[in-house]
């Protein structure tokens, strides 16, 4: 008789070690080289790649889906897309903002991210965008985790009642408290705002997540603020500073210390490669800056980075389909992390370090006993992942089957002859 509900037999994690895993009750029940029960229901991974799921940890859900039909930006910067997103946000409706985002959302699944921390702009008094991602949260919760951060996309201080705005959103909804000190008007603005972020999460027992220095200018340094702040309030592992572009233009011996106290107050950075090297360098004539923070000296320090899609088809970024392995792969780039094993640890950035950012203190990897959160990949390896990007053949959450794929089917014919192509070259096991 069937012990399990299911059992996935030939599968390989990440280190390249074959396993058999077995789940019951949406749990992983058992983990070894050759598991003799049998399940319910036998999955042959064959020998690909399974690991925990992607987490997008960084997106902007209630702008998703606006371009083009909706809105569009003429000259591609991210001043514009502000402009350009103030223009429409008063039109938008509580059916509207769910349609795009749970389509977006759905993409996501697909591609194999169960978990999405989506920031959402609060600049608004009718908290249109938070009330229907508050709605689909509940409603999505059996397939996708969704954390909300009140995001003050036009400021805390710079914008009319901004602290009220930011401090009610907490009450109607929102996970998150967020921030943007670098588009206050002042520095000491900014450092005030940063001081009321920190007020208000610690009073509400709340992570943090500020959009922090999304600039090219150097003297933008507002992550060390936060880390201050972190210090001072005891909120250690709770915070993160996002896209912090900024970094990329901090001389040397400044950047040094900044990684020495992020690290020491635990502070996590999120970057978002795709928009990010899309949106900065616009004031520089050549050569052109990279737009991301310099995630090999964060990693190497132990600094959790994860990563974000930040943007599908909206006024700051006209592409993009939610896949975050595309991310990855763009972080793995400008990052100069083509080392074997900094490719490991690009792919540990979507997905383990992801999930210690939005769960902190919980278990980030398969683990016996651990939810039945996991993605079958068309890949025998992270690199070959990173390589290929594939879809995921499947994709289980606590141990229900939420998505599938067939792998696409190229044939080129030649010499008489059908020649299928999967990019896979004969003989090599992809590590
Ligand atoms: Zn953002």
């Amino acid at each position: 008789m069937a012990r399990w509900n299911y059992v996935i037999r030939n599968a390989k994690l990440s280190g390249g070690e074959g396993v058999d895993i077995a789940i019951q009750d949406g749990h992983i029940a058992a983990m070894a080289p050759h598991l003799s029960e049998v399940g319910q229901e036998e999955i042959d991974a064959d020998g690909q790649l399974v690991t925990v799921p992607l987490v997008d940890a960084h997106i902007h859900l209630d702008t998703t889906l606006t371009v083009p039909g909706r809105t569009s930006n003429r000259s591609g910067t991210l001043l514009e897309g502000i402009q350009r997103w103030g223009e429409i946000k008063s039109d938008i409706t509580v059916q509207d903002v769910k349609k795009r985002a749970k389509e977006a959302i759905l993409w996501e699944i697909a591609q194999g991210t169960l978990q999405i921390r989506t920031h959402v702009d609060i600049c608004d008094e009718r908290f249109t965008a938070l009330y229907a991602l508050r709605e689909l949260k509940e409603e999505m919760a059996s397939v996708v985790d969704l954390q909300l951060v009140a995001f003050p996309q036009e400021g805390v201080l710079c914008y009319p009642h901004g602290k009220e705005l930011l401090e009610t959103a907490l009450h109607e909804g929102a996970d998150i408290v967020g921030g943007i000190p670098h588009y206050e008007w002042t520095r000491e603005d900014g450092i005030r705002e940063l001081e009321y972020v920190f007020e208000l999460a610690h009073r509400e027992g709340r992570l943090i997540d500020v959009h922090c220095d999304e600039t090219d200018d150097p003297d933008s340094r507002f992550v060390e603020t936060m880390a201050r702040l972190t210090k001072i309030h005891g909120w250690e592992g709770r915070v993160s500073a996002s896209h912090t572009t900024a970094m990329h233009s901090y001389n040397p011996a400044y950047g040094f210390k900044l990684r020495r106290i992020l690290r020491e107050a635990g502070v996590s950075v999120i970057v978002n490669p795709l928009t990010n090297v899309l949106l900065q360098g616009r004031f520089d004539d050549f050569p052109k800056r990279r737009g991301m923070a310099p995630i090999k000296e964060l990693d190497a320090l132990e600094i959790p980075v994860a990563l974000g899609f930040d943007c599908i088809m909206d006024p700051w970024y006209p592409l993009g389909t939610g896949n975050l392995l595309q991310a990855a792969w763009m972080a793995l780039h400008l990052g100069h992390m083509s080392g074997a094993e900094e490719m490991n640890r690009v792919f540990r950035m979507a997905t383990i370090n992801g999930r210690r950012v939005f769960h902190p203190g919980q278990p980030s990897d398969l683990a016996l006993q651990g939810p039945a959160d996991l993605v079958i990949w068309d890949a025998c390896s992270p690199i070959e992942a990173l390589r290929l990007l594939p879809v995921p053949r499947t994709v289980m959450r606590q141990g229900k089957i939420i998505a599938q794929s067939q792998a696409a089917h190229r044939q080129v014919y030649y010499d008489d002859r059908t020649v299928t192509v999967d990019f896979k070259p004969q003989g090599h096991n992809g590590v």
